[in-house]
């Protein structure tokens, strides 16, 4: 029996395969987006307790949370943010508060802190959430989601750090200098550059 022209012509093996190997990469591509569209609404659903609060969340609920996190790119956390905000709720997923109320006639706010804290922001940005200390635990999480699809990453699950286990750094802006030590190694890369440019920017906004 004579064997298929695909089978001997090496230009049509190669096309098979390339092909093949597209369409795994689709497949896969596809079973993550589903993924993480459950992930966030396993976060959305935190915490287990209903009156949890992030400092004092249990070890259970942390650890989904992370798992969550570990998938994630910052629209993805954007995403979970908004919905919980439309349920009025808090949008650190381990916060079981509702999220602030300002004054819906205005569009920008002041800070509410004095000296040189003093800003004005967006009111839209400080109802994400329902204090400074949610607020800041989120833009820790933040700063740490690859900007990089899970499926195009070398390392497809992220370790992403809270704000509330950085031992004795209470305050962001030290948390954030922590973080960039610990994550050195990868500080090179352009991602990673990105990276550092929004953890600056957080800062400046802080
Ligand atoms: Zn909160």
């Amino acid at each position: 029996m004579a064997s298929s022209p695909s089978s001997t012509n090496p230009d049509a093996r190669r096309h098979q395969s390339t092909a093949l190997r597209h369409a795994l990469r689709l497949q896969e591509e596809k079973a993550l987006q589903a993924r993480i569209l459950d992930l966030i609404l396993e976060a959305y659903d935190l915490p287990s307790q209903p009156a949890s609060s992030p400092s004092h969340a249990s070890t259970i609920d942390i650890q989904h949370f992370k798992s969550c996190l570990g998938l994630f790119q910052p629209s993805d956390f954007d995403d979970l943010v908004r919905e919980r905000n439309i349920d009025d709720r808090c949008g650190y997923a381990l916060c079981s508060k509702p999220n602030k109320k300002l004054d819906p006639g205005a569009r920008k706010v002041w800070n509410r802190k004095g000296g040189s804290e003093f800003r004005i922001v967006d009111r839209a940005e400080m109802e994400k959430w329902c204090s400074d200390d949610c607020g800041e635990r989120a833009a820790f999480v933040q700063a740490q989601l690859s900007p990089e699809p899970a499926w195009l990453r070398d390392a497809q699950v992220q370790n992403v750090q809270l704000l509330d286990e950085m031992a004795r750094t209470v305050d962001l802006e030290q948390a954030l200098q922590v973080w960039c030590i610990r994550s050195e190694v990868s500080l090179s890369s352009a991602d990673s550059l990105s990276r550092s440019l929004q953890l600056l920017e957080l800062l400046m906004m802080s």
